[in-house]
């Protein structure tokens, strides 16, 4: 609970201690309150798939065995939604992961060739071209290299998911600064909505991203990444046009 007004003719260092007192307690209040909100979003994303399942498990009782359509509608619907709930449970953990762990495991590699590899395996993976251009042929980074990775496999997969064509991503070093984009053709996101992008399970239009598979928690984990490395994260984005994102980080050897 927070001290309400002190006396004014409290010594200053009192009144000093109380305002930071306060200031204290507003902190944990939104750490509070951000939690509570996580839990409720958290329970209502799993709550969904989960009544799926139950509902078309109650008709498989009822009808199953007698009308082989309801059978293989029912079974089409639980293997969908039980994959939802595996991707859904990865993720939070992955977030939960990357919320807690405040430490980085820093080495020097090359970001150019771990954006071939990573490049190259999602486009094996999901057949489509991601084409990578770099400024120079080697663009060293002093970073967590896995969680750098991750940050990559991130930003391509929203790529892939929301657009059709080919993927541009350019790597340019200016200085000592390391900037990555990639850049879709796909649907874009509206203006309004850029803001909240990196909230915990924000997604543009539910029933959309929903038929895509995602859980809206992507971009937060990059964010955490992102933030973790001091770096800056910026979206550039136009409904039916596409979607610009750029990360930079600041060299420190
Ligand atoms: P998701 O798992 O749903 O993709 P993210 O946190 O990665 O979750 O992204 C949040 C939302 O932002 C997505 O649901 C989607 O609506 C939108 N989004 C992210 N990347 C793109 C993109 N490249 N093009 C269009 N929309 C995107």
């Amino acid at each position: 609970r927070k001290i309400e007004n002190t006396n004014s003719e409290e010594s200053p260092e009192l009144q000093q201690l109380v305002r930071a007192f306060n200031q204290m307690v507003d902190r944990l209040d939104r750490t509070f309150e951000g939690q509570k909100h996580f839990v409720a979003d958290a329970s209502h994303e799993l709550k969904t798939p989960l009544t799926v399942i139950s509902s078309y498990t109650a008709m498989l009782k009822r009808w199953g065995r007698d009308d082989e359509n309801v059978r293989n509608e029912a079974i089409e619907a639980i293997d969908k939604e039980t994959s939802r709930l595996q991707s859904l449970i990865k993720s939070m953990l992955t977030l939960a992961e990357a919320e807690q762990e405040d430490w980085l495991n820093q080495e020097q590699f090359d970001v150019v060739q771990m954006l071939d590899e990573t490049a190259n395996m999602l486009q094996t993976t999901f057949q489509r071209p991601i084409r990578v251009k770099a400024s120079a042929k080697v663009v060293r980074m002093y970073a967590d290299k896995n969680k750098i990775r991750q940050l990559l496999v991130i930003l391509l997969d929203n790529a892939i998911k929301y657009s059709k064509e080919p993927i541009d991503v350019t790597v340019l070093q200016i200085k000592n600064i390391v900037q990555i984009e990639v850049k879709d053709k796909g649907i874009g996101i509206p203006e309004a909505d850029i803001p909240n992008l990196f909230e915990r399970f924000f997604r543009v239009d539910g029933a959309r991203a929903r038929a895509t598979g995602g859980v809206g928690l992507g971009l937060s984990i990059a964010k955490r990444i992102v933030d973790l490395h001091e770096g800056k994260i910026d979206v550039y984005s136009l409904p039916d046009v596409g979607t610009t994102i750029t990360i930079q980080f600041r060299q420190k050897r």
